[in-house]
Order: structure tokens, then C-alpha cells, then sequence
């Protein structure tokens, strides 16, 4: 088995509304633990033989290189992982981090980073409120600019929510005046700016009142529209982002579970050493076990016999009966199914 095994080592400047990891501490992780936790993994054996034959090593799976020696941490990680890790493959990096720390450009340019997610609310008010962090719209701004001085094209995604829909105008406006297009081209890449969903997982779950209906998307710039509809290789707003009302009469005969199976399988350890797998979210309902009191044993347990409610519900009940017992018929907001799968556990669970 390959996997991945995330260190949430030092947090996350924002507290996003929309974070579906969820809100924990920014604590500070010894890098004598991030590699005592790696060792866990790596001497790890079931009937004798080692389960995983490539394990990949972070130091973080919310902001990414938060912590200042990001560079000693990037370094330790290669030389753990067993499957050597590649920083040009990511397409997130810290904005926070950008608008502040010169050196940091570069070094994701050296390693061969060629495109940065940045994400946006709408502008400046809305963007700090979903954020949770008042001047995150400038960092954002600044961190555009910055990305495109040192050759990276930065890679627009916004979330348009009830609230925020009266920005999208003049966020076009700002998006055209900064030439994105033009000068994303110039560095040699085609401009990518995409609206898109919330996961119901983590925070997500709590913005359910604002996610958005298809008259609302509509309604909203055909700049972004025709963008989405590029960057997602689909030619319908129907079949990327159905209503409730739409996945109900498939749901409601889906004999299968919601199999939600990442395409690497990713445990995340948080900064108490309780672990958590990719396919759910930072729940206690997901929780595989904490490394520290209960051992390596104890959370691949977890894990493999699908042992806590999060993966019973995600691997073995029927979807038809978390749709007849959640699903609203007449549902107008837009989900993908498996988001509206998550929420539907996440009600289970909570006995909603
Ligand atoms: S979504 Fe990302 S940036 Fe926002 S709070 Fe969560 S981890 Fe931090």
C-alpha cells in the first residue's frame, strides 16, 4: 500500500469558514516528534510484512510552509519518505507566507512550482470575513503579483455564496484590469480562474445557508461561467454541479456506499497525535486512534477493519439510506455527489 502521512506541525494563519479540515490549534511540533510519527509508519507490519511499500512524508496538510525553517522541514521530509515527495506537484502554497517572506517565491520557483491556487471571496470585505483574517485580500493581491515576478502563474479559484454574489462584478473588473490573461501567457501558461463548490465536511458544514442555487450561479458573470466550465473539462453547469432535487431519485436507489476513495490515501496526524484518514475530516467520528497512547497497531486497526462510524457509514451503508433518511426532494442548492454524500454522514452521525 502507498500513502501519504500529513503532520499538521504548526497550523494555519486562517480560520476559514468554508475550511472542510477544520479549526485546530496552531501548535508548535518538534520535528524530534514529525519524525518519530514517520517511524510509526515506516516499521509498520501486519502478518509479518511491511504494509506500506512507499510512504510519502509532510510536516503539514493545512498551510503550507507556515513554519519559518520550511526549507529544514522540506528537506526532512524527502529523507523520511520512501517515495521521494515533489513540491512542483502541488498547487497550494502559503499567500500569507508570500506577502512576507521574500526568499519564499523563489524557493517554490527552485522547486519547481509552476502554479499557485490563490482563493477568493469576492473582494476585499468579503474575502477577509470568509477567510477569517483581515487583510488576506491584500495578501492575496499582493502574492499575484509576486507569483508572476518570479515566473509562477497564479490559478484563481473563488467561491460565490448567497452573500457574496454582488462582488462578482467588480471582481471581474479587478481580474481584467490586472491582465491576468496576457501575463499569465507571457510566463510561457494558460490563465485558470474557476468558481467553485464547498465541501461539506470540517467548517463547510456550517455554511450550508449560503451555498448557492443555479439561478443564483447564472446569474453571476459569464467571464466565470465560461472559465468554470474550461478549467472542469465539462460543457454543462447540470452535470458538474446537480441540485439536491436533481441526485435524489438516483440517490434514493443507490444500493451502493459513498466509497469516498482520494486518489492517495492520506493519514493526517494532527498536533495531539490523533489520527485522522483523508477520505473523512478531522471528526471525532473519523478519529483512527491517537499514536501516542494507543500506537501505530491500534489506528491501522482502526483503519483497515473500517472501525469507527466515519468509515462504516462511508464504506458500507447504502446511500439509498442515508438519502431516504437526509436528502431534501426538493433540494434547489448545487452539490457534487459525493459532498452531499459527506454531509448526509455528518447528519447521521450527529443524529440530525
Ligand atoms: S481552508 Fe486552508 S487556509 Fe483556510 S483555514 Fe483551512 S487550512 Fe487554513
Amino acid at each position: 500500500m502507498k500513502a501519504a502521512v500529513e503532520m499538521d506541525m504548526f497550523g494555519c494563519p486562517n480560520r476559514c469558514k468554508h475550511c472542510w479540515i477544520g479549526h485546530g490549534n496552531n501548535a508548535h511540533v518538534s520535528t524530534k516528534d514529525f519524525i518519530w510519527v514517520a517511524e510509526q509508519f515506516k516499521h509498520y507490519q501486519r502478518d509479518g510484512r511491511q504494509l506500506f511499500d512507499g510512504l510519502m512524508f509532510s510536516s503539514w496538510y493545512r498551510e503550507p510552509e507556515f513554519s519559518d525553517n520550511y526549507r529544514e522541514l522540506w528537506e526532512l521530509s524527502k529523507q523520511l519518505s520512501t517515495t521521494p515527495p515533489n513540491r512542483g506537484e502541488f498547487e497550494l502554497a502559503s499567500i500569507w507566507r508570500l506577502a512576507r517572506d521574500p526568499e519564499y517565491a523563489p524557493w517554490l520557483r527552485s522547486h519547481y512550482v509552476n502554479c499557485v491556487q490563490v482563493s477568493l471571496f469576492g473582494m476585499e470585505r468579503q474575502t477577509d470575513y470568509y477567510t477569517g483574517r483581515r487583510g488576506n485580500f491584500k495578501d492575496c493581491m499582493r502574492a499575484i503579483e509576486i507569483l508572476l515576478d518570479v515566473g509562477i502563474a497564479p490559478r484563481i479559484q473563488i467561491f460565490p455564496f448567497k452573500s457574496n454574489l454582488a462582488d462578482f462584478e467588480i471582481l471581474e473588473n479587478t481580474l481584467r484590469e490586472l491582465r491576468l490573461e496576457e501575463r499569465v501567457k507571457d510566463i510561457g501558461r494558460e490563465f485558470t480562474c474557476f468558481l467553485n463548490t464547498i465541501s461539506t465536511t470540517g467548517e463547510g458544514f456550517n455554511l450550508e445557508e449560503v451555498r448557492i442555487n443555479r439561478n443564483e450561479l447564472f446569474g453571476l458573470p459569464s467571464y466565470f461561467l465560461e472559465k468554470t466550465l474550461k478549467n472542469f473539462k465539462t460543457e454543462s453547469f447540470e452535470k458538474l454541479w446537480p441540485t439536491e432535487e436533481e441526485l435524489m431519485p438516483l440517490l434514493m436507489e443507490d444500493d451502493q456506499p459513498l466509497n469516498d476513495n482520494p486518489p492517495v490515501i492520506s493519514f493526517q496526524v494532527r498536533s495531539d497525535f490523533n489520527v485522522y484518514p483523508n477520505c473523512g475530516e478531522n471528526a471525532e467520528w473519523w478519529r483512527l486512534g491517537n499514536l501516542k497512547d494507543y500506537g501505530i497497531n491500534a489506528v491501522m486497526d482502526t483503519f483497515l477493519k473500517h472501525g469507527n462510524p466515519g468509515l462504516r457509514l462511508n464504506y458500507s451503508t447504502p446511500l439509498k439510506y442515508l438519502a431516504a433518511k437526509h436528502g431534501d426532494r426538493h433540494g434547489d442548492r448545487l452539490y457534487d455527489r459525493t459532498d452531499l454524500g459527506h454531509r448526509w454522514i455528518r447528519m447521521e452521525v450527529m443524529g440530525k
